[in-house]
């Protein structure tokens, strides 16, 4: 697609959203048999899986902590998830990630309760559309929460940024790839605790506010979502008792 000349125009984003208006959202909780949690989430054209697996033993031993369990995360990017072909395997983005998205989540889990164990995330990208850090993200911790994994609170993130000078909540790939700045943020929605905040591009002091306040918006709108999806996965229906 050619860069548009305007991608705000009278107040509506080129998907005819507002600017504090989130992209349709779907979260299903415990998608896969196979592995302990799991979560399937779509946010616009993005579709993201996560798979949880554990707590379980530590292999190799070597990386076993005898006091605290060890969260490890993987995000991956299938190849048919862009436009063009992506290479398979992992690379300098999707190591970096990887790491975010671990530190976004590790505050939430009560890790000192398995000593020597291991949980591993795991984050497929199945289609990219800009904010698939904060989309699995959101799927990791449905997925957490579905495994079972005691945790202080979900997490639920999204990225704010600036388009044609106006701040705007959830930016779809246009969005990203020709507005000037983007800031994903990931919140531990009951307490407010920020978990990740990253920055692509530059706020005044004033619109760094601004921003926070659509993104702690939006997040709690993913988190209705999210607890929603757990809600629906484990309420046990009359025909089934
Ligand atoms: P995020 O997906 O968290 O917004 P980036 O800002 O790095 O992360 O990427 C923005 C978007 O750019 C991605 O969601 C995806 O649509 C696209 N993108 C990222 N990496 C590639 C790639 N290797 N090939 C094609 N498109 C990509």
């Amino acid at each position: 697609m050619e860069k548009p000349e305007k991608l705000i125009v009278d107040g509506k984003r080129l998907d005819g959203r507002a600017p504090d208006e989130l992209r349709p959202l779907k979260i299903q909780a415990g998608v896969l048999k196979r592995a302990d949690g799991s979560a399937y989430v779509e946010l616009g054209k993005n579709k993201v899986l996560a798979a949880v697996y554990g707590p379980r033993e530590m292999h190799p031993r070597h990386h076993q902590q005898p006091d605290t369990a060890v969260l490890r995360c993987r995000y991956n990017m299938a190849p048919f998830s862009v436009e063009e072909r992506k290479r398979p395997g992992p690379d300098r983005r999707s190591v970096e990630i990887s790491k975010v998205a671990r530190e976004a989540l590790e505050p939430v889990v009560f890790l000192e309760l398995y000593p020597r164990s291991a949980i591993d995330i795991f984050i497929e990208i199945l289609q990219a559309d800009a904010g698939t850090r904060t989309t699995g993200i959101t799927a990791a911790s449905v997925a957490l929460a579905d495994a079972g994994v005691p945790m202080r609170d979900l997490v639920s993130a999204v990225a704010v940024g600036k388009v044609d000078d106006t701040i705007v909540l959830d930016l779809t790939k246009e969005e990203d790839q020709w507005g000037t700045t983007d800031m994903p943020i990931a919140l531990m929605p009951r307490k407010k605790l920020i978990t990740l905040l990253q920055m692509d591009g530059h706020f005044t002091h004033e619109e760094f506010k601004r921003a926070l306040a659509l993104a702690f918006n939006g997040c709690e709108q993913i988190y209705e979502a999210q607890k929603r999806a757990l809600r629906e996965k484990y309420s046990v229906k009359p025909e089934e008792e």
